[in-house]
């Protein structure tokens, strides 16, 4: 029976750390702060909204909210970032994703100073990371490799199996595993014969959003499988990519779904904004 890596548990211990750390910062007169920005009524983003903020709240961050109307034109949100770019107070500047089709993502995203760039989203931090001198790195893929490092798995010369080519989880975890040394295969929607892939892999990351597509049967005995999926089914059951209980068969430790990856992205969020408060600290912003 594979061994469960507890998300949960890692992130409560980190979130533990970054108090502390926030804490001691504080004595030094530097609050970190988060801007979380979120344009319109999208449901699921006022709970992710809301996630952060009491998660700040709960780290000594403060944190302050820019409820917008889903009416809210580019150029005025482009004038708000001006705005919190220059905010003393804010370290960390989170554009909730997605946001409404009459704003260009990118454009926004490219507005945030990558100084303040807490999601690692901006061009500048995307390149970083390319380029193996990350600053800012993405929540989800950053709290995946800390994972896989609580969990004393050295990534070098593995197989690694990554499903699921987005620029928020797939791409950016397979250049951060290949930062470890890992050997990376990236599989995406026209892969041929994902099975055999999967089949050849020491570590599998399953960034995909479809339940349970991923069957236990492929897993290789004695591979770690990181289900990054979150898969509603049914009225509340939430499932990940993988088949768990299958997987469970033939892995040697398994993310569940829920309290696998999805703590931890959060987690890296407040990290983020502890480590830029601290270049602020140090004066070693750039931008
Ligand atoms: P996207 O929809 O942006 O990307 C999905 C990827 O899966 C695409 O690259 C797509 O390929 C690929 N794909 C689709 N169908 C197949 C298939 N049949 N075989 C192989 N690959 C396939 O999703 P995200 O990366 O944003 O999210 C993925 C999942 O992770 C979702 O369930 C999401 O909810 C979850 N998630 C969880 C987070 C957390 O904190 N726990 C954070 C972020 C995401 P192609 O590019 O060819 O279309």
């Amino acid at each position: 029976m594979a061994e469960l890596i507890d998300g949960k548990a890692i992130a409560a211990e980190m979130r533990q750390e970054i108090a502390a750390d926030t804490q001691a910062l504080i004595k030094q007169g530097v609050t970190p702060g988060l801007a979380v920005v979120l344009v319109g009524e999208d449901p699921a983003s006022r709970v992710y909204v809301s996630m952060k903020e009491k998660a700040c709240a709960a780290a000594g961050i403060f944190s302050d909210e820019y409820k917008l109307s889903a009416e809210t034109g580019e150029v005025e949100l482009l004038e708000l970032i001006t705005e919190l770019n220059a905010d003393e107070k804010i370290d960390g500047i989170l554009v909730q994703l997605p946001l409404p089709e009459h704003i260009d993502e990118a454009k926004v995203l490219e507005a945030i100073s990558p100084d303040k760039d807490v999601d690692g989203f901006h061009p500048y931090n995307v390149g970083r990371l390319v380029t193996g001198n990350p600053l800012f790195q993405p929540c989800t893929p950053y709290g995946i490799m800390k994972m896989l490092e609580h969990t004393g798995v050295d990534l070098k010369g593995k197989e690694v199996v990554v499903v699921g080519r987005s620029n928020i989880v797939g791409k950016p975890v397979a250049l951060m595993c290949l930062a470890e040394h890992a050997t990376v295969t990236i599989c995406h929607s026209r892969t041929q014969d994902l099975a055999k892939k999967i089949a050849a892999a020491d570590v599998v990351i399953a960034a995909v959003g479809r339940p349970e597509m991923i069957k236990g049967s492929w897993i290789k005995p004695g591979a770690v499988v990181i289900d990054v999926g979150v898969n509603r089914v049914g009225d509340k059951k939430l499932v990940g990519d993988v088949e768990f209980e299958a997987a469970c068969e033939n892995a040697a430790a398994v993310t569940p779904v829920p309290g696998g990856v999805g703590p931890m992205t959060i987690t890296m969020l407040l990290y983020n904004t502890l480590v830029s408060a601290k270049r602020r600290a140090k004066k070693t912003l750039r931008f």
